[in-house]
């Protein structure tokens, strides 16, 4: 399959599908269904669909604790006392970061806020936290409020970079020089890997060395680039990365999240550090000593034992992921967005549609989403049309579809069917409107 080979004909979604080396996945999930038919699943990037081994592997902990108690600790067949390590291999191979560097643990939010306890280290004359102007709510509430917690006003310190006017991106090279310029007062930069609004993805190792260069500490959002961006997080040199894992890495809802905590940050005394029992050194962890001795992994950041069930449902995912492969689901994702451009920009053109793609187009500036911008006035009527012909997306206010076709269980058959929905609606509307 080559990217320029694209047409417009149904067939060449089904020729593509036939070929796609991944396309037994995608039986290996539940669709959801609207009045019995199973609907065009876009929202992956929102929360991702669940794998039909995710039940099984649930019921064996409901089954181990049954039969075992407390003993299912030591004595279930996954034992508890060490069930998050059963997700760290994985977990460090989607984002490219050594095992020592990743725990999973609590949810998203949270661990911003214990990661932001030891990286965000604000003095006098170096008080500001920069985040992407735009930033996903939950993150903008993170930063403000640990910005008052230290005694700053977020209206005086907290920093947003925008992209130029008139643009929906931002360059790297502005956020280079916008670091070189303020980066002294800066103590902390948080940026999202993908900005969740335009999709766009970013240079997360150019970013690092902007900050680093002007002395800030730098931790980035994963939540929507793992699972599905290629990631090198422990090249790029991040100080930390948290990320959820119910969106692409359907771990489903309210999953428990990952952290990433770069190695030369491991077995440091001097970082502060809000602290629990599930980091303390395993071997010793149990004679409940009164001096905390941290892991000298990231599992030192943990701080109570591990939520079984909701990794249970992640170790299911994981390895469809592993079985997968992350460079078979990269190259997938690629084409499947690609055609999905493809079909809406040739209508945009022959049929004049109304609409703009503000996600960046080259491929290494975005995962698998696209976010499609509308006319104000009829956006949302077209989201609550192609809502009831059966398709799942997501609306952002005030005027972008987002749609995301994940290489994991979406075809190009989902696209073909998507796009050509969208072009019939916005079509009839503006023909109707004349
Ligand atoms: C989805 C998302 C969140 C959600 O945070 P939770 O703590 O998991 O509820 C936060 N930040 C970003 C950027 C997100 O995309």
């Amino acid at each position: 399959m080559n990217l320029k080979s694209f047409t417009t004909d149904a067939s060449y979604a089904s020729e593509a599908d036939l070929q796609d080396p991944l396309k037994a996945f995608r039986d290996k999930f539940h669709h959801p269904k609207l009045n019995g038919k199973s609907v065009i699943y876009l929202c992956g990037n929102s929360l991702g669909l669940q794998p039909l081994q995710t039940a099984s592997y649930i019921q064996e902990e409901l089954e181990d604790w049954a039969k075992l108690g407390v003993e299912g600790h030591f004595e279930a067949r996954h034992p508890w006392l060490p069930y998050h390590t059963f997700l760290t291999e994985p977990g460090a191979t989607l984002v490219g970061a050594l095992p020592e560097e990743i725990v999973h643990m609590n949810h998203l939010t949270v661990n911003l806020h214990l990661l932001m306890v030891s990286f965000y280290q604000p003095t006098p004359e170096r008080p500001c936290i920069l985040i992407e102007k735009g930033a996903f709510p939950s993150d903008q509430y993170a930063v403000a409020s640990q910005l008052r917690f230290h005694g700053f006003d977020p209206k005086t310190h907290l920093l947003e970079l925008g992209p130029r006017p008139g643009e929906n991106c931002l360059r790297t090279e502005d956020i280079e020089a916008y670091l070189a310029q303020e980066g002294h007062r800066i103590a902390l930069v948080l940026w999202g890997g993908i900005n969740y609004y335009t999709g766009e993805f970013f240079d997360l190792k150019r970013i690092t060395q902007a900050a680093h260069a002007a002395g800030a500490k730098i931790g980035f959002d994963l939540a929507h680039a793992a699972g599905n961006v290629e990631l090198n997080l422990h090249d790029s040199a991040a100080d930390f990365a948290a990320w959820c894992t119910y969106k692409y890495l359907n771990g489903g809802p309210g999953g428990v999240g990952g952290v990433f905590i770069h190695q030369r940050h491991l077995g440091k005394s001097e970082i502060p550090r809000f602290e629990g029992w599930w980091g303390h050194t395993v071997e010793t962890r149990f004679k409940m000593g009164p001096t905390f001795e941290p892991m000298k992994t990231a599992e030192a950041w943990q701080l109570s034992n591990a939520p079984v069930l909701s990794m249970a449902a992640l170790r299911a995912s994981y390895q469809l992921f592993m079985e997968a492969g992350m460079p078979a689901l990269l190259n997938k994702s690629k084409q499947l967005t690609a055609y999905l451009e493809f079909l809406l920009l040739t209508a945009k053109e022959s049929k004049g549609l109304p609409i703009e793609i503000i996600t960046p187009k080259e491929p290494q500036r975005r995962g698998c989403q696209l976010s499609i911008r509308t006319p104000e006035d009829r956006g949302e009527q077209w989201f609550h049309q192609l809502t009831q012909q059966g398709v799942i997306a997501d609306w952002r206010f005030p005027d972008v579809i987002r749609v995301a076709p994940v290489p994991l269980y979406n075809t190009f058959t989902d696209v073909y069917r998507f796009a050509n929905l969208l072009i019939d609606i916005i079509t009839k509307d503006i023909n109707s409107s004349l």
